[in-house]
């Protein structure tokens, strides 16, 4: 049956024909934007008019982003802007450490057994003026309960004695990177790095394996999803195990899930050669809502956590350089394998030395392995520089860069992480344009919200929280920004011949909103109201949906 939907403005991204006032819809495809007449000739059709006062475009794309966005709703949110949940409900941030004490003792009240650990989420003591958070302000809530609460980039948590304890860890006369002390010799409560942070996750309720099969968790980030307009999301750092993948076949597979999903399976756990070959496996496990096939790499830790590696001079304020989570003869090993066998890699590099290192081990891989259109992706790539780009460029690589950073850390990036100057270049989206390096920009949520129209803003304003603007020089235009979440995204998932844009044969995958986002000023992007979304041809409204 074909379905000819008519509204305001279609914006299709095809340069052919870049806006209609219909669009064909056929066994979920696009038969063709145009003209109710022309449409017509497709034959027996009957006319939608739902979306005669809305815009559509194509339905948006994160390329980096992961499924515990969905997940962590179910622990405390303890970030410091206030955030919306799955539910439509808003939850407020707090501001000091105080207020993330009380916030965790409220969410204490809830738990009914005392052996239940206490999670909490979204914490990034950067914002406490050089406070850090210790284990004593975790047992002024509980010396007998578990509690962990992880920070906003994922790269660190804080805990309680009693999980310290728990991991055998409330003891003096531990020497590791990634577990500072306090002056009595004990761990102070901060855990740095995945390393450590894998010490105490399965005792405070972080428990990566149990995680990955979170289907209330899925859920939730497909209302997410339809609440911003997106239609393929990524899910970047699962080690997919087997009931993992049965769980996603299955909720991705039913007629009103809402979202594709692309899962990648992270660099963790076993030999490059292994993971390679399982994700080879995992090929025949896909389907149209489900796109296995990719592997992500975590070079290093957070630039905000001072876990990112940077070259010379390192962070602005003194701190000492931060941590490799991958040997650099694993990461060449893993890209060499992953060519030869044609498995796409995305390579988390925070620091400029991290995209150093890829793009050197990169280069000698592709020596031995060479392979056009391999479409690797530097992931984040928040300090390279424009040689850097040059280089992408020259290797054949995309950049997916981190735009929300400059909202929510670029006051804290200059004044305390890198500094002036390396903040106002920090996620040069226009050098990399410059370069010719296809683009992506991304959330990397929970670390930031999804919404990539609030990422499209972040890369055309270059706003901090503040309300200053940081490297004007790197700002890009609304087109560009469109662009880089729709078929910049798609082409960095190697999906842009079938998502992205709106053209004949193409997934009907649209985001419908209320406003044209080529119309309202650009620093009005982010307020640009989302509707819902058509994906694969199945409408979705966000409003229905709220709760
Ligand atoms: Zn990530």
């Amino acid at each position: 049956m074909t379905v000819i939907y008519r509204a305001r403005k279609i914006i299709t991204l095809d340069p052919s024909r870049p806006a209609a006032t219909h669009v064909a819809v056929r066994d979920g495809r696009i038969l063709g934007a145009g003209t109710l007449e022309e449409l017509s000739g497709w034959g027996d059709h009957t006319l939608d008019t739902r979306f005669d006062d809305k815009v559509l475009m194509p339905g948006l794309v994160e390329g980096h982003s992961h499924l515990s966005e969905g997940s962590y709703w179910r622990y405390v949110y303890c970030g410091f802007y206030d955030r919306v949940g799955p539910s439509g409900l808003t939850w407020a941030g707090v501001r000091d450490i105080e207020g993330v004490v009380e916030r965790l003792r409220e969410g204490e009240r809830a738990l009914e057994s005392p052996s239940t650990p206490l999670s909490g989420w979204g914490l990034d003591p950067i914002y406490f003026s050089g406070r850090r958070m210790t284990r004593g302000d975790l047992d002024s809530i509980s010396r007998t309960r578990p509690i962990g609460v992880l920070h906003a980039s994922a790269h660190a948590m804080n805990v309680n004695s009693a999980a310290l304890k728990m991991a055998g860890l409330l003891r003096t006369g531990i020497r590791h990177q990634g577990i500072p002390l306090d002056d009595e010799g004990l761990p102070a409560g901060e855990m740095m790095g995945q390393e450590s942070m894998g010490l105490v996750g399965s005792h405070v309720g972080f428990d990566r394996r149990l995680l990955a099969s979170d289907e209330v968790g899925l859920r939730f980030f497909g209302r997410l999803c339809v609440r911003k307009g997106v239609t393929t999301a990524c899910e970047m750092a699962s080690l997919l195990p087997d009931d993992a993948v049965a769980m996603m076949r299955r909720v991705t597979g039913e007629e009103r899930f809402p979202v594709r999903v692309v899962p990648m399976r992270r660099l963790q756990g076993m030999p490059p050669a292994d993971i390679v070959a399982h994700v080879v496996s995992l090929r025949a496990a896909g389907s149209a809502q489900l796109r296995f096939g990719a592997i992500k790499i975590v070079l290093d830790g957070s630039i905000q956590g001072f876990s990112a590696r940077l070259l010379w001079p390192g962070y602005y304020n003194g701190r000492p350089n931060g941590q490799w989570y991958v040997a650099p003869e694993e990461l060449e090993q893993a890209l060499a394998l992953a060519l030869a066998e044609g498995v796409q890699v995305h390579v988390h590099t925070n620091g400029d030395e991290a995209v150093e290192l890829l793009l050197d081990c990169m280069e000698r891989a592709l020596a031995r392995h060479p392979r056009p259109d391999h479409r690797f992706t530097v992931q984040h790539g928040q300090l390279a520089t424009a040689a850097h780009f040059r280089r992408m460029k020259a290797l054949g690589m995309c950049a997916n860069l981190f735009a929300n950073h400059t909202y929510y850390w670029g006051d804290q990036h200059a004044q305390i992480t890198v500094g002036p100057e390396r903040a106002s270049r920090m996620n040069a989206c226009a050098t990399a344009l410059a370069a010719g390096v296809p683009l992506a920009i991304h959330s990397d949520a929970p670390v930031t919200p999804l919404g990539p129209l609030f990422t499209a803003w972040c890369a055309v304003t270059r706003k901090t929280a503040s309300g200053r603007v940081l490297g004007a020089g790197e700002r890009i235009g609304v087109d560009d920004a469109i662009r880089a979440i729709t078929l910049g995204a798609a082409y960095t998932l190697r999906l842009d011949h079938e998502i992205g844009s709106l053209s004949c044969g193409k997934r009907a995958d649209f985001a419908v909103l209320e406003d044209d986002p080529y119309e309202v000023a650009p620093d009005a992007l982010k307020d640009v109201r989302v509707w819902g979304t058509v994906q694969s041809g199945r409408v979705f409204e966000a409003a229905q949906d709220a709760t």
